[in-house]
């Protein structure tokens, strides 16, 4: 049996495997299989992470710390977990290989998924003129007018970044002032290339095989008109990756892992929680990295005390 399953493949579980790997813990990460690198994978430039004061690539800052992870000795599997069992004191997760592992400890660090506007054909048209990720889709829309929906960091950082492709980009936010930090603020603001549409959203999309256009609702008169524009980029934020264990651990009350105190213990024994899905407010590279490593500490804290415990302990 392992000593320590970790499942995820962001900033807290990268982090969590190095401290455990270094604690000779041998930790297992399980990446999931399409989307190994969680959230940064969808970024751009990371100016905020301490030790790149050149800012350095979401996906390289990933590339590197998983590498740091298996430099000393995490087992890396590509698979998505599939189910988990974490009633009794050995943790068993199942692969989509149907593979079933057991570890004396789990770290749950999933993530956030990305929003959805939740409007018809949104789901049909995704991957043709809707996108949740502008590295990823941005250069098939050169020269083209677009819409990024949002008022938070991620939407001045994708409207900024799409700005390099697009002839035109039409920030759309709900309301009349934006949440993002003034620095992100600023450069939209100093883009020539980009107009904010405030006190607006998308109440329909349009376009058969692809996004022609989109009608807008004004939220503050009701009023309606049509943009015509060819691509939307999603940028409306994420909801906590809790699918797995919404009916096995406690959730707070927005929907994240609920944890004790300032530590990464759930409501479950020798199960913890990292990242994203624990947190509701900072999310953070830094902060789930910072949380990856309270995770792991907390695991091997765990451990000890069950590797000390007398044995007619272990027998009750
Ligand atoms: P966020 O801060 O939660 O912002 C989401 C935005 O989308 C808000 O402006 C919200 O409007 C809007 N929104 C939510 N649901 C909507 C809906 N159904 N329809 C239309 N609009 C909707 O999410 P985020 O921008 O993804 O950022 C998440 C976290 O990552 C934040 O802590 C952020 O600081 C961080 N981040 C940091 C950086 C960086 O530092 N470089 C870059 C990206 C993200 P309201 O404002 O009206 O609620």
């Amino acid at each position: 049996m392992r000593d320590l399953i970790i499942i995820g493949s962001g900033p807290a579980a990268w982090t969590a495997a190095i401290y455990a790997a270094r604690a000779t813990l041998k930790p297992t990460v399980i990446t999931s299989q399409v989307e190994v690198g969680g959230e940064l994978m969808n970024t751009t430039e990371v100016e905020n992470f301490p030790g790149f004061p050149e800012g350095i690539m979401g996906p390289d800052l990933m590339a590197k710390m998983q590498a740091q992870a298996e430099k000393f000795g995490a087992e890396v599997l590509y698979q998505d977990a599939t189910e988990l069992d974490v009633d009794g004191e050995v943790k068993k997760v199942t692969l989509g290989s149907g593979e079933t592992l057991e570890a004396k400890a789990l770290i749950y660090a999933t993530g956030s998924a990305n929003r959805k506007l939740g409007l018809p054909r949104e789901e049909e048209l995704s991957g043709h003129g809707i996108s949740w990720c502008a590295t990823c889709d941005g250069f098939f829309f050169r020269e083209k007018e677009i819409v990024v929906v949002g008022g938070g960091d991620s939407a001045m950082e994708e409207a900024n970044f799409l700005t390099k492709f697009a002839s035109k980009v039409y920030l759309v936010h709900r309301r009349d002032e934006f949440r993002a930090s003034r620095i992100m603020q600023q450069r939209v603001f100093d883009n020539p290339k980009i107009e904010v549409v405030w006190n607006s959203e998308i109440a329909e999309l349009q376009g058969a095989s692809g996004v022609t256009g989109v009608v807008l609702r004004d939220t503050v008169t009701g009023d309606t008109r049509e943009l015509p524009i060819e691509g939307i980029f999603v940028a409306i934020g994420n909801d906590p990756r809790t699918h797995l264990v919404h009916d096995k651990l406690e959730l707070s009350p927005a929907g994240t892992i609920a944890l004790e105190g300032r530590s990464s213990r759930t409501s479950v024994k020798g199960v913890f929680a990292a990242g994203d899905v624990t947190d509701p407010h900072y999310r953070q590279a830094i902060t789930a990295a910072a949380s990856g490593t309270v995770a792991a500490l907390d695991a091997e804290e765990y451990l000890v005390e069950l590797a000390d415990r007398p044995a007619e302990a272990v027998a009750a």
